[in-house]
């Protein structure tokens, strides 16, 4: 039998978890659920997913994880910070977070090409499951880049991949749910973002935005968590047409295992798995929809978002672990994808992506 597939995740929230969740990442699943049965300060408490144990017994070497942190303005019902500034400096905690990890060898920033082989050298060693998961810094939603000189600094610090926004109206444009193009702010930023060679996030831009930035931007383009509007009828999702312009333009996209992102008719905090019968199939349903657009298995790859303020209330049944991400060997290989399609949907098709941008 194969060992399972080097698993790459370009979507999750770690630092956001730890110190916004309160979750201490290095133990394992039982001891975050445990800690967490008497809270009810959010829908997804004793449903997480997502630790450091459970991401090295699902082979998951790699991850791109995030900083974020919003914005909003005083008339604004969604959480957000009232200044760029108190953003940017909950991003630094986040990053303080992340360093931290470092220093204990559970995490293994990577921030460039040779940075990439070493780590990939390690994984790929017969039977090996390192200690230390790579992770690429990656920032969803520009509202905390008080300046961008504060972006360039942010690159110093490692991150490489920018969403300019995410829910709602933002300080570069529209993100999900709105219908502004990019504004002078993120018109400015986006520029920065190419100068400094940082790959765009297309994830959580509206249409109207998605359209401005792709007009503007001659950089590398990803999206790290986004599904296909066919199958679940939201704009947070992409139309057949953005989709095909995205590979037109050699993107890859992460596909999400958000049961809002999976299935039309989703009613959030009301409907549930069961309903739908959900399983990860599902998620197999999006992956194949985007290879069916371009025409082979190249730019997709899965962008899980698994630890995204939702958990196991909001997901396919049959994924009670981000280990079980690797069920979608056996779900792929009977549908008709090849053992090369699967490695390239499970970390080949964005690594290739970023050799590419970091030749
Ligand atoms: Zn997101």
């Amino acid at each position: 039998m194969n060992p399972s597939p080097l698993l790459f995740d370009v979507h999750l929230d770690l630092a956001m978890n730890a110190l916004e969740w309160n979750r201490d990442l290095r133990g394992s699943l039982e001891s975050v659920r445990r800690r967490e049965q008497h809270l009810k300060d959010r829908p997804d408490r004793g449903n997480g997913v997502v630790t450091f144990p459970e991401m090295r017994r699902g082979r998951m070497g790699l991850c791109v994880a995030t900083q974020i942190a919003r914005t909003v303005d005083r008339f604004s019902r969604m959480p957000g910070w009232a200044s760029p500034e108190q953003a940017w400096a909950q991003t630094q905690g986040q990053l303080a977070w992340y360093r931290e990890m470092e220093s204990q060898g559970e995490l293994r920033q990577i921030r460039d090409r040779s940075g990439l082989e070493r780590h990939l050298t390690d994984w790929s060693a017969e039977g090996a499951t390192p200690k230390a998961i790579g992770y690429i810094l990656s920032l969803e939603g520009a509202d905390s880049i008080v300046t961008p000189a504060h972006l360039e600094r942010a690159y110093s610090q490692g991150l490489r991949a920018v969403g300019l926004t995410h829910y709602g109206p933002g300080r570069c444009g529209g993100g999900t749910d709105d219908d502004q193009p990019l504004t002078p702010f993120g018109r400015e930023l986006l520029a920065e973002v190419e100068r400094l060679g940082m790959i765009l996030d297309v994830t959580h831009l509206c249409d109207a935005s998605f359209r401005d930035a792709l007009d503007r931007f001659g950089g590398p383009v990803w999206a790290s968590h986004s599904n296909c509007r066919t199958l679940a009828d939201w704009n947070r999702q992409f139309t057949d047409e953005q989709i095909r312009e995205l590979v037109a333009r050699d993107a890859v996209i992460g596909v999400a295992v958000d049961a809002i992102m999976l299935v039309h008719g989703w009613r959030h905090l009301k409907s549930t798995p069961a309903e739908f019968q959900l399983t990860l199939e599902r998620v197999a349903d999006h992956i194949d929809h985007v290879c069916q657009i371009a025409g082979n298995a190249n730019h997709v790859g899965i962008g899980s978002d698994a630890d995204g303020a939702f958990g196991t209330e909001q997901m396919p049944q049959d994924l009670q672990s981000i280990a079980d991400l690797q069920r979608l060997v056996g779900i792929l290989g009977r549908r008709g994808y090849t053992q090369p399609d699967i490695e390239g949907i499970f970390s080949g098709n964005f690594l290739g992506f970023l050799r590419r941008v970091w030749s």
